[in-house]
């Protein structure tokens, strides 16, 4: 359904993404992993349009997306998990998925009960029924991850990027949103999967691309990914 094909992206001097290629399925979850600063962040940035990208094609469905602006891209089929979540502060968690919902027609979303109640079951699927009417900066810290969640799986996307969902969450939390992000895939849709650690993803992803300083380094199942010598250098004490 995706196919990103040499992929680069340089800031000034630096090369963060370097000739990145790799395909993703429809109902899979696909692994980019890789230790701080690797570049995985700016590949999904690039894959989103929120950084445009300095070479390479991003193919969804045959259309090459590469340079599109952001919105375009989401409006083809596209919800992103942020590694760092900007919620609006003033709205209730429940205006905050209303407004993923229909971001560009803000007005219509507030007068229109259905939407309501589609917001209401999505945050439902989420976690977030109890904390409804709160506002995000009164969320404890993985409500406020759950929330980044709803919004990327409001508008029903093909692809979902998730960046880092697991950082600064307890185990128990951890396996909530591991079933979620399983639940994504089962639904069909194309899961890319970002995180630092191949081991902390090896049950969730069905493959693995593992990357260094911008560039690949092997991509396979995750146990083959966990055996490649490069790789145990790169993440040895990290892994
Ligand atoms: P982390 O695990 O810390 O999230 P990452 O793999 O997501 O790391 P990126 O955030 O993509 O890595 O960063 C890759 C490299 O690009 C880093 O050296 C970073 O400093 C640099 N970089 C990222 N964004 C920018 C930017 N907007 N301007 C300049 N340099 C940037
Ligand atoms: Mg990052």
């Amino acid at each position: 359904i995706l196919e990103v094909r040499g992929l680069t992206k340089t800031f000034g001097g630096l090369t963060a993404v370097k000739n990145l290629s790799f395909s993703l399925t429809a109902g899979e979850i696909f692994g980019l992993i890789g230790p701080n600063g690797s570049g995985k962040s700016t590949a999904m940035k690039s894959i989103m349009g929120i950084e445009r990208p300095t070479a390479g094609q991003v193919l969804f469905q045959g259309e090459n997306l590469a340079g599109l602006a952001a919105h375009k891209i989401a409006r083809r089929g596209f919800g992103m998990v942020f590694q760092h979540s900007r919620p609006l502060n003033r709205q209730t968690v429940l205006e905050n998925i209303m407004v993923a919902l229909l971001p560009d027609s803000l007005l219509k979303v507030f007068a229109d009960p259905s939407l309501t109640q589609h917001a209401r079951q999505i945050a439902q699927r989420v976690g977030l029924g109890p904390v409804l009417d709160r506002r995000p900066p009164t969320l404890a810290f993985a409500d406020l991850r759950r929330l980044e969640l709803a919004k990327a799986i409001a508008r029903d996307p093909k692809v979902v990027l998730v960046d880092e969902p697991f950082a600064g969450l307890t185990l128990a939390e951890v396996s909530v949103f591991s079933e979620l992000i399983r639940s994504f895939r089962d639904e069909g849709r194309a899961v890319l999967l970002v995180d630092h650690n191949v081991k902390s993803v090896s049950a969730l992803v069905d493959r693995v691309l593992a990357m260094y300083l911008g560039e690949e380094i092997v991509t396979g199942r995750a146990d083959e990914v966990m055996r490649n010598e490069t790789v145990r250098r790169v993440y040895l004490g990290g892994a």
